[in-house]
């Protein structure tokens, strides 16, 4: 096992901020996250069996360790408890996915993310008890689904009844000008923001100037926003 490595990566500013996480599994979607954590000032403890990815994020995380993450033993020696949250970021492996996971729901993780590669694996994960069992490539597929469908700039589902959708401005609005009420009227979908064609985005002004360059988010249910794209886009 490579030797837990502090460094002192915070500063004054965001100190007040900055949590810390241990990410097991250094894959693609691990890394990204890793990353990602450290970039927002973040604490972050990366563990993988593989030495070479190790080696490769020596310097990048807070804490990087070669440890086979199914051993008690080595995640209890990296104090990994005291982490603020933990993502297991294994995916393929799946017998190491679920000893790893399952050893850490017994120890009372609450705050424990798991990743699922299939519908079969996050029914496992959910059913030991992982607090957030996340599905990347089902979540990526269904949004680029939904961009690749409607002509959309972007498609983020927030539960079954509620998307948000980012979409050039229809042309049946171009010219007008529009309250969000008015387009919750006529369309039955509610404006988020609003970015003018000089790339400002708006805060639900009072009264939408539509022109062709706007760019307007909008949330509603995932059926009457379809419905909203494919009529009027
Ligand atoms: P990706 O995020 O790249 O799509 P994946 O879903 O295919 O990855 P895996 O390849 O199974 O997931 O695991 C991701 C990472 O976790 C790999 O870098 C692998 O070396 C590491 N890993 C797998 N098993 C263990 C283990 N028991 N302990 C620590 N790390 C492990």
């Amino acid at each position: 096992m490579v030797k837990k490595k502090r460094l002192h990566l915070f500063d004054s500013e965001n100190v007040s901020t900055a949590k810390s996480v241990a990410v097991i599994g250094l894959g693609r979607f691990g890394q990204s996250i890793a990353l990602e954590l450290m970039s927002d000032g973040a604490e972050v403890l990366g563990i993988d069996s593989n030495p070479k990815i190790v080696q490769a994020f020596n310097d990048q995380l807070s804490h990087v360790v070669a440890a086979d993450a199914t051993n008690p033993e080595v995640l209890e020696q990296l104090d990994i408890l005291d982490f603020d949250q933990i993502v297991v970021a294994i995916g393929t492996h799946l017998e190491s996915s679920i000893l790893t996971t399952s050893w850490l729901v017994r120890q009372g993780v609450e705050n424990l993310w798991a990743k699922a590669v299939s519908d079969q694996h996050g029914v496992i994960l959910q059913q030991l008890g992982v607090s957030r069992v996340i599905y990347p490539e089902k979540d990526m597929g269904r949004r680029v689904a939904h961009l690749l469908q409607g002509g959309l700039k972007e498609y983020i589902q927030i539960d079954s009844n509620n998307v948000i959708v980012m979409s050039t401005a229809p042309e049946v609005l171009v010219g007008q000008k529009l309250t969000p009420q008015e387009i919750f009227d006529r369309f039955n979908v509610s404006i988020t923001s609003y970015k003018d064609g000089s790339g400002t985005w708006h805060r639900l002004p009072e009264v939408i100037d539509v022109d062709a360059d706007s760019t307007i988010l909008y949330s509603g249910p995932p059926a009457q926003v379809e419905r909203f794209a494919k009529k009027y886009l």
